[in-house]
């Protein structure tokens, strides 16, 4: 029999809410506190996409001169606001170095291990309940305009060969068979079979319904405030709602992390980056199959009756603002890719921070320095692929038993 604990969750997104769902299966007595209401971080509106077998790091060769020659165009889907801000610095030094061919072969099966993991998880939770939120396992059209972005596509899906994951080389007319509606000037595309994608709001709080169920105390519009110690350990959680003690605490705030961490003299590699989407109602001929508009960096997903489309990577810190000419920008690459669908009408524009670590693994494990404590981010462009198995790998920190995954190259002191 597990020793039973008491366990409180600082972060209401996809991570804390499978970490709640996972340990309450496991009999844990389970608090979590949320700053506003569960799911409204970066979990809400992002592309949905469960991505198994595109499992390239953003951290990659050529990923650096990419970002470079895009910094100068201004509707481009990446930028950083220059500012002398010693984290960032650093964040982006630790980016160069991640940006080899080694570290980035280092990360490719890790990545891939966290999907498929991740992916079986996916499978139960959509057999033992009803989670209605679309959940499809159909894979993803990447499209391309130009030879350069048809040959860059392909490479990717050579690299990924080389660690047994397989896609599909088209050409116009099996793009066109795939999905009829695209304009003539795409010239090929690859297709994935290892994509599922959902709704993750509705996923994220349908499962904290179920969590609930289960005996979760959860307790939104809670702020964590502060902490108190006593030698290397957490004493309470100070809360806009009062204190709370537990055996252990989790660590899931998203982009936020690294403030939170900063509290208890932690340094989180973390950088929020920004992103946007906008969901209008879905057109009736677009097929059900997610697309990514490969040179313009959009990811297009079709969500029941919505479809939403996802794009840009802003290092702007903490600052929410939506900057509409890489917004007009998404909706001109929509033009070129699928026609006509810049005339939808917007149903939601939204924009989240991606909580991303320089090389693009998530921060999983105990701290280094305060033995309740365990970290459970840092997902970036992945929380909604990595959730259920993150929830899973804290549960067995949490138990002490062999985790699923080797949590070395997870570790949050890796940076140190
Ligand atoms: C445009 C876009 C598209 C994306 N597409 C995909 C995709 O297709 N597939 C994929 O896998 N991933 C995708 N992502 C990434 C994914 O959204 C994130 O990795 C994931 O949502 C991170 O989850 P999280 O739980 O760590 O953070 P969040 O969802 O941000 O949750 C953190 C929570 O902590 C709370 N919090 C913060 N501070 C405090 C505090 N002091 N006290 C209490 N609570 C606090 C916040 O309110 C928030 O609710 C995308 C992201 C973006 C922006």
């Amino acid at each position: 029999m597990m020793n039973k604990k008491e366990v409180l969750i600082i972060g209401g997104g996809v991570i804390g809410v499978c970490t709640a769902y996972y340990l309450a299966e496991q009999g844990h007595s389970v608090v979590l506190i949320e700053r506003d209401d569960i799911c409204d971080g970066s979990s809400h509106g992002n592309a949905g996409l469960i991505a198994i077998d595109h499992a390239i790091p953003t951290a990659a060769p050529g990923a650096l001169s990419a970002g470079i020659r895009w910094l100068l165009d201004p509707g481009s889907p990446f930028s950083i606001r220059p500012r002398l801000d010693p984290d960032l610095l650093r964040w982006l030094w630790r980016f160069r170095g991640a940006c080899r061919l080694e570290p980035m072969r280092r990360a490719i099966p890790v990545l891939l291990a966290l999907s498929h993991a991740s992916l079986g998880l996916y499978e139960e939770l959509h057999n033992q309940h009803v989670l209605d939120d679309g959940y499809h396992y159909n894979g993803r059209l990447m499209l391309f305009h130009t030879q350069a972005g048809l040959e860059h596509g392909i490479e990717d899906l050579r690299l990924l060969n080389d660690f047994g994951v397989n896609g599909e080389i088209l050409d116009q007319n099996g793009v066109r068979q795939m999905a009829p509606s695209v304009q003539a000037s795409v010239l090929g595309g690859v297709y994935y079979q290892g994509y599922a994608h959902l709704l993750p709001g509705r996923f994220v709080r349908k499962l904290a319904a179920v969590a609930k169920t289960m005996g979760v105390q959860i307790h939104t519009n809670t702020e964590l405030l502060d902490f108190e110690t006593v030698g290397q350990r957490i004493s309470k959680v100070l809360t806009t709602r009062g204190a709370f003690e537990a055996d252990d605490i989790i660590l899931a705030a998203g982009a936020w992390s690294q403030l939170i961490a900063r509290r208890l003299n932690l340094r989180l590699a973390i950088e929020a980056a920004k992103g946007y989407s906008i969901t209008v109602q879905r057109p009736h001929d677009l097929p059900d199959l997610p697309l990514s508009l490969g040179e313009a960096k959009v990811a297009v997903t079709p969500m029941g009756e919505f479809l939403r489309f996802s794009s840009t990577l802003e290092m702007s810190g903490f600052d929410t603002s939506i900057n509409m000419r890489r917004v007009s920008a998404t909706r001109s690459a929509l033009q070129t890719y699928l026609g006509g669908l810049d005339t939808l009408q917007d149903m939601e524009l939204w924009r989240g921070l991606r909580p991303m670590t320089p090389d693009s693994l998530p921060h999983i494990g105990r701290s280094p320095s305060w033995q309740n404590l365990i970290i459970a981010t840092g997902h970036g462009m992945a929380g909604i692929t990595h959730g259920p198995i993150t929830g899973k790998l804290v549960t067995q920190i949490i138990d002490d038993v062999p985790p699923d995954i080797d949590l070395t190259p997870l570790r949050p002191d890796r940076f140190a």
